[in-house]
């Protein structure tokens, strides 16, 4: 078992979609009869995805995302299935069914596909289980896009429960992917930089973002996007603490960043605007009482801990 004393104890564990309690036994995939006994057992579980929307089962108000085998089957077809991990003592695993479409939607009335953020937001089911969600979701995102070798075209075969593909024509190993993102809030002085995307709800500034490079490091990729996005020069970069963001399949790293100038030259392209705010305000913001209606993004967002958490002057 691993060692679960430091489970859910540090920053990242305050974001959406962190808390995942699962034993992953990562060591023990690649056992088959292990995992074949798994799938076996009566308490064995899963959760469902159609596509990347996740399956629930409602009853009135209320929701669950676990399935028997059997279930998922009755639901639709499976395509993959991979082991996410023990609950306890009962396995988890994540089924991947065909998409909904006219055809098959006349599914059990018992049965609801809702997509993953608005399950997160409304909290349909508990906080460990909106983590497996992600998990799963990044995971059969990966499955349902990387069929075939990169390398020679070849259908690949699912190996390791669900945590591998293998190409039985070039014997390539693909592996899951996940995609790092830098979330940096930029500060200067008593003030913080905010900006805003031409898509963002009307009011609503975040932290700057972009993907991380190859052969880049966090804290190069900070400055660099910075400088893109809005024209300042960034010095010192510390981490703060990172998010599962499973659309599809990022790691959000979200970093404190200093600007060495608070002359902000917006892009125009990927940020519409993009202003300092002084912690007062911010504060507005995230209470919903800003005199202009500025917002700041939804507690979900690791953007929200990064700008409350240095309103309240409480992050070092
Ligand atoms: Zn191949």
């Amino acid at each position: 078992m691993q060692d679960q004393k430091y489970f859910g104890q540090d920053r990242s564990s305050l974001t959406g979609f962190a808390i995942n309690p699962l034993n992953r036994l990562s060591e023990r995939r690649h056992e088959q009869p292990f995992i074949d006994t798994l799938i076996a057992a009566p308490t064995t579980r899963t959760v469902i995805f159609s596509g990347e929307t996740p399956v629930l089962r409602q009853n009135g108000n209320e929701y669950g995302a676990y399935f028997t085998f059997a279930e998922a089957h009755e639901i639709g077809s499976a395509g993959e299935v991979a082991f996410l991990g023990l609950d306890g003592e009962d396995a988890l695993f994540a089924t991947l069914i065909e998409e909904e479409t006219p055809e098959n939607s006349q599914a059990r009335g018992d049965i609801a596909r809702v997509d993953l953020r608005s399950i997160a937001t409304q909290g349909l089911v508990s906080v460990p289980v909106i983590g497996a969600l992600a998990q799963a979701k990044s995971l059969l995102y990966w499955h349902k896009r990387h069929r075939f070798c990169a390398n020679c075209g070849t259908l690949t075969l699912v190996s390791s429960a669900g945590w591998k593909r293998d190409c039985p024509q070039c014997q390539a190993a693909h592996f899951p992917r996940t995609d790092p993102v830098v979330i940096m809030l930029v500060q200067q002085a008593e003030h913080c930089l905010l900006g805003r995307q031409p898509i963002f709800p009307a009011g609503l500034y975040s932290c700057l973002a972009g993907f991380l490079e190859s052969g880049e490091t966090i804290e190069n990729a900070v400055r660099r996007e910075v400088f893109e996005e809005a024209g300042l020069p960034i010095g010192k970069v510390e981490y703060f603490a990172s998010q599962p963001w499973p659309f599809p399949a990022s790691l959000m790293i979200g970093c404190m960043a200093e600007a060495l100038d608070d002359r902000v030259t917006v892009d125009g392209l990927e940020l519409e605007d993009a202003r300092w705010f002084s912690r007062e305000e911010v504060k507005q913001m995230l209470d919903k009482t800003h005199p202009l209606h500025f917002s700041a993004p939804p507690k979900l967002a690791i953007a929200n801990l990064l700008i409350s958490s240095w309103a309240s002057n409480e992050w070092r």
